[in-house]
């Protein structure tokens, strides 16, 4: 027992007990300790989860979308004011150094939740195509099963646009992060999100996570994490023709031209490479750069991996905190160990603290395009520099890959265009271009189906109706 427990499921508006005594516990991944434990739901809890659901949805459904967006307004005021809390959550069960938690881990859910206030109350125009009036409706009950990597975001992506669509949800987060979701149903209670609207499930994926991507009463599996698990998802799916979303892993490659400012591109992709300890989906992992400045990267390359200082992530000096688990610190490790290229920072023999799963910041040059080490998602902060000769060679090997989530290109501003354009992924950021919260965010090949936030993640959750006149 410690004072972080959490010992409820939220289902049809109210903390309940779970069905079973079983929980499972959650690790501060700096200090290895257990500080929460949380239920490790069943089958049975999910299907009291889909019945609260089902029963909330006619009605939740049949109000206004500007009315949905008061709700929204409200859930947003009352998780805004838990932003401190959230922040240190994601500290101690993620490992996130403080300032990138208040950042992104606490300031994204919310920026990304007030959009959708402010989407659904503004006025939708009537759509005619010839005699037909086009309307959109939300899909039904959704389950949505979220990864550890941005513990809160990934969650308010989903259920911030599915209620504004006018689903209901059942919520599934990672059995490594399960705690600060449970700030938002504090937050959905306090703002009095209407019963089933919203309900929250922990468990496993194994057992929780499987019964919603099965459950026939789900008729929309919004799902982000890895592929292998997004494969499972969709053939659990389609049984019954469930509509299926997801966000899925990434290898996203960072094109440094010839004609870049290659001190600003190389500063700003290893600063992507290493956010959040390399566990991020859109992580710029691959640093292609052209041959007439690749020395020069590769030592900046390597200056600036070792300023990322690794420690507690509640000290103020640190910039990169631990993975999240043992299994992933070993599963990074390894590729680390396996890799035949040319370490130019960090790498095995690096000293770490003694209690934490930490990798060191790590760098290879010369990387082989068709290698382990540039074709696998690492997950962690291992970065790696590959030489190309012509614009034609860098868009070769960027999309010689089965993910197509994320990426950037540096140079003249039409050039980069150019290359943006010939790039197999679902987003380009050019010269440094600003994370856009409205824009589509998704990914090409295996790097999921669908989009998520602003409009294009709103019409996920909607269904098409025309009706004729
Ligand atoms: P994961 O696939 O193991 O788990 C994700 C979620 O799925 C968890 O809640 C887990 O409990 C659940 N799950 C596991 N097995 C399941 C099953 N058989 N049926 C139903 N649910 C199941 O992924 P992870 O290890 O938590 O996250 C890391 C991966 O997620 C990385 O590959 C990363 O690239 C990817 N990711 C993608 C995005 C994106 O937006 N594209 C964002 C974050 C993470």
């Amino acid at each position: 027992m410690t004072s972080l427990d959490r010992p409820h499921l939220f289902i049809g508006g109210a903390w309940v007990p779970p069905s079973s005594a079983a929980t499972i516990g959650v690790e501060n991944p700096a200090t290895e300790e257990t500080i929460a434990h949380v239920p490790a739901g069943t089958a049975d809890d999910v299907d009291r989860a889909v019945t609260a659901a089902r029963d909330a949805f006619d009605s939740w459904a049949g109000r206004s979308m500007a009315d949905r967006g008061e709700v929204l307004d409200r859930l947003h005021t009352a998780l805004a004011a838990r932003a401190g809390d959230i922040a240190k959550t994601v500290g101690l069960e993620l490992g996130t150094p403080l300032k990138v938690a208040k950042a992104v881990q606490a300031g994204l859910p919310l920026t990304v939740l007030r959009g959708y206030a402010d989407l659904a109350v503004r006025p939708q125009p009537a759509e005619t195509i010839g005699n037909s009036l086009v309307v959109h409706e939300p899909v039904g009950v959704v389950g949505a099963i979220t990864p550890w990597n941005y513990p809160l975001h990934q969650v308010v992506a989903k259920v911030a646009a599915a209620l504004a669509a006018g689903c209901t949800v059942v919520l599934k987060p990672s059995e490594l992060t399960p705690l600060v979701a449970y700030l938002l149903f504090d937050a959905a209670l306090e703002a009095e999100v209407p019963r089933g609207v919203l309900n929250l499930v922990t468990g496993t994926g194994a057992e929780v996570g499987a019964a919603i991507a099965g459950h026939p009463g789900i008729d929309m599996v919004s799902f982000t994490g890895s592929t292998a698990t997004g494969r499972a998802i969709s053939h659990a799916a389609a049984d019954r023709i469930a509509r299926v979303a997801l966000e899925l892993g990434g290898k996203s490659a960072n094109v440094i031209l010839e004609d870049a400012d290659v001190v600003k591109a190389v500063k700003v992709g290893v600063g992507n490479a290493f956010l959040n300890s390399g566990q991020t989906c859109t992580a710029w992992t691959r640093m292609l750069v052209h041959r007439s400045v690749y020395d020069e990267a590769v030592s900046l390359a390597a200056k600036a991996a070792a300023g990322y200082t690794v420690g507690d992530p509640f000290d103020e000096g640190t910039r990169l905190g631990p993975l999240v688990s043992a299994a992933q610190r070993d599963r990074v490790r390894g590729f680390v160990d396996r890799a035949d290229a040319r370490l130019v920072a960090g790498g095995p023999d690096a000293v770490l603290p003694e209690k934490g799963h930490f990798v060191a910041p790590t760098v290879f040059a010369d990387v082989d395009p068709a290698s382990e080490l540039a074709q696998e998602e690492i997950f962690g902060p291992v970065l790696s520099i590959i030489p190309f000769a012509d614009d034609d060679e860098a868009v070769a090997i960027a999309n010689n890959s089965r993910y197509g989530l994320a990426g950037g290109v540096w140079g003249s501003a039409d050039r980069a265009l150019a290359v943006a354009r010939r790039m197999r992924t679902g987003a380009v950021d050019i010269n440094g271009g600003a994370f856009n919260p409205v824009a589509p965010f998704g990914g090409y090949k295996q790097s999921g189906v669908g989009r998520e936030l602003g409009e294009y993640g709103l019409a996920e959750f909607q269904q098409t109706k025309a009706i004729q006149r």
